[in-house]
């Protein structure tokens, strides 16, 4: 089989009265990277690369300019040798970043013909699965905007995502330690105590500011601290882990298997969360997968984008071995992102459903999914 054509997509939808703030800024659009790579014996796959802050055409100039020529008459099953070969063409300059969400995009899309030229899904060609169902966390309790009362509204979104079947969800922190600590003690007062509440901070803190909020927070039974400083500050990391009781999460904006060689082998923490979309696709987040797993570091996947975005990550988790093995294993969280958004579920025809807490990982062939190309390519910038 020989690689044919790659095209981008850009797409970009408008929130409005929808829109939301964390720590770092707020936001009233949403934009995707999508990627199909055809081939000749009529089989595509579909890709999607992590797009958040930069303008997403960046990552679509990557993929079509620099990478599609390369891909040009390969065989699409090589996954491992078009993986090194595309890395080490922008090596000198494209370590992290945009640049390996661009080649995730494209590795996810080789995974998906692969699976399809085979039919069997992705996770049986990684393995195996562990579950065929995961367990989903609600990402969402952002700030919301032009609300009259701010708590008021999260505790209502929080409940929200009780009633609606959720065992857990994540709030968003880093307003400064008063506010975060009231946030936090209104919405656990109102979901109770069965319920998992995960907190964010955006990397909003340094380490001392991160240690104290995370004392503070100790008292509301959080289960994880995510991105409490920078992802350049790893000693501040390891700081804020070595004080905190409360487990400490990060990996979004690390890429590659030397990114988180550093953060594994510094053990800065307690859950590695690389994003399939950003840290390599399929071929680099097994190399992950099995670095983390030596050093004995539960991995759960950061999860963010579209249905393509999703679809991808599901066949990733049904085939996350256990950290460690045992006999009743903590059954692992899988990111499902709830804010606004006004076409996440719109890419794919086939629409993803959460039951009971449970999302079903599809069995299909490949990522198990077809765009819905009508839609996609009538909103492609
Ligand atoms: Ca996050």
């Amino acid at each position: 089989m020989k690689i044919t054509g790659v095209k981008t997509y850009v797409l970009q939808g408008m929130i409005e009265d929808q829109s939301f703030g964390w720590s770092q800024r707020v936001t009233r659009t949403r934009q995707s990277v999508l990627c199909e790579v055809s081939t000749d014996e009529k089989i595509t796959g579909v890709g999607e690369a992590f797009y958040f802050g930069g303008p997403a055409k960046i990552a679509a100039n990557i993929i079509s300019d620099v990478y599609g020529p390369l891909l040009m008459d390969k065989d699409p099953l090589d996954t491992s040798v078009i993986w090194d070969s595309l890395y080490n063409w922008t090596r000198d300059q494209g370590m992290k970043g945009v640049t390996i969400s661009a080649l995730s995009a494209i590795d996810i899309a080789l995974w998906d013909i692969k699976g399809k030229a085979q039919g069997l899904p992705i996770f049986k060609l990684l393995g195996g699965a562990y579950r065929h169902k995961a367990r989903a966390y609600a990402t969402g309790l952002y700030e919301p905007q032009n609300v009259p009362n701010v708590i008021e509204a999260l505790v209502n979104e929080a409940v929200g995502y009780k009633e609606e079947g959720f065992s857990g969800m994540k709030l968003k922190v880093g307003y400064g330690i008063d506010k975060d600590v009231s946030y936090v003690k209104a919405i656990r007062q109102a979901i109770g105590e069965e319920i998992c509440l995960m907190v964010d901070a955006n990397h909003a803190y340094n380490s001392s500011e991160a240690i104290q909020l995370a004392q503070k927070l100790e008292r509301f039974d959080v289960y994880w601290f995510e991105e409490p400083v920078p992802p350049e500050d790893l000693e501040g990391y390891c700081e804020v882990r070595k004080k905190s009781n409360i487990l400490i999460a990060g990996g979004e904006c690390e890429y590659t298997r030397y990114g988180f060689r550093n953060l594994i082998n510094l053990r800065a923490v307690d859950i590695l969360q690389p994003d399939l979309c950003a840290a390599g696709g399929f071929t680099e987040i097994m190399k992950i997968v099995a670095m983390a797993s030596a050093a004995n570091i539960p991995l759960i996947p950061h999860v963010w984008g579209t249905n393509v975005g999703l679809a991808a990550s599901l066949q990733l988790f049904a085939n996350l071995p256990h950290f460690p093995e045992r006999r009743f294993p903590a059954e692992p969280f899988f990111e499902y992102d709830r804010s606004a958004h006004p076409f996440r579920e719109e890419v794919t025809l086939e629409k993803f459903v959460m039951k009971n807490g449970y999302l079903d990982i599809p069995e299909r062939p490949g990522l198990g999914i077809n765009l819905n190309l009508k839609f996609v390519e009538k909103h492609a910038l």
